[in-house]
């Protein structure tokens, strides 16, 4: 005889029928966020692509700038420029930038870090840095910048180890560390002389102070990364 009473529905099915479409509208989500812009970004953990890195190392250089406050990375920069046919990005002029655009959804939080010598969300940071690099690959195409050529200065970036990671991996690997040193006093001096002009909210003793703490803290076992694989070129600029 058949068994006239319907059974109870399995709650593993139901379960299981749950995990796959979280996991289904989860994939979808991140393909529809896939490069979008700051402005249209409100968690700065959407920012980056997790697929491949977006510029094809072979045919873009990118070396990284790193050394402390006030050591003097952004005129070095501008004599490379000036040599090399180089497009010198600073990672804290387009920071800057970002937070005084209008409208940015960023500029608060960007603000804060500056003013207390933290690092910058990776995602704002690396985003901004590739944007740039877009912009100027499509502006250049002459000389050593044809065919999609390019080659890049990238100043006060990383300042973090994931962020050098997570660049390496969403935009594109890093040929060459060039790390400025300078004494600290020396450092500090001609932060406080640039203070008097520069209108950076930063330049204060108390700012400084934190801006130093984090160069030791974050910024140092950066570069000692990069040496153990010999890519860094130590230059004392006093
Ligand atoms: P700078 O113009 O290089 O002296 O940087 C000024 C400030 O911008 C730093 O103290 C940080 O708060 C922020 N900043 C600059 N570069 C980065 C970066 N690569 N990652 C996160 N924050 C950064």
């Amino acid at each position: 005889m058949a068994n006239s009473r319907r059974q109870a529905p399995n709650p593993y099915v139901f379960f299981g029928l749950f995990v796959l479409s979280s996991g289904l509208f989860y994939l979808v989500a991140k393909r529809t966020t896939h490069n979008t812009f700051l402005s249209s970004q409100a968690n700065p953990k959407n920012l980056l692509s997790p697929q491949q890195p977006a510029f094809d190392k072979d045919k873009i250089t990118v070396i990284y700038v790193l050394g402390g406050p006030g050591v003097g990375k952004g005129t070095q920069c501008s004599k490379l420029v000036e040599k090399f046919e180089f497009c010198h990005l600073s990672a804290g002029d387009l920071l800057r930038a970002e937070q005084d655009r209008e409208g940015s959804q960023f500029g608060d939080l960007i603000k804060t870090c500056i003013l207390e010598g933290t690092i910058v969300p990776m995602e704002v940071t690396i985003k901004l840095l590739e944007n740039a690099m877009r912009a100027e690959l499509a502006r250049r195409n002459t000389g050593a910048w044809s065919d999609g050529k390019g080659r890049f200065l990238i100043d006060g970036f990383p300042r973090q180890m994931d962020q050098a990671q997570e660049f390496d991996k969403t935009v594109c690997p890093a040929t060459h560390v060039i790390f400025y040193t300078a004494p600290e006093d020396v450092m500090v001096a001609r932060l406080l002389e640039r203070g008097k002009t520069s209108g950076r909210a930063d330049d204060n003793v108390e700012s400084i102070k934190k801006r130093l703490a984090t160069y030791h803290d974050k910024t140092m076992p950066v570069v000692q990364y990069y040496e153990l694989s010999n890519k860094v070129s130590k230059v004392r600029h006093l």
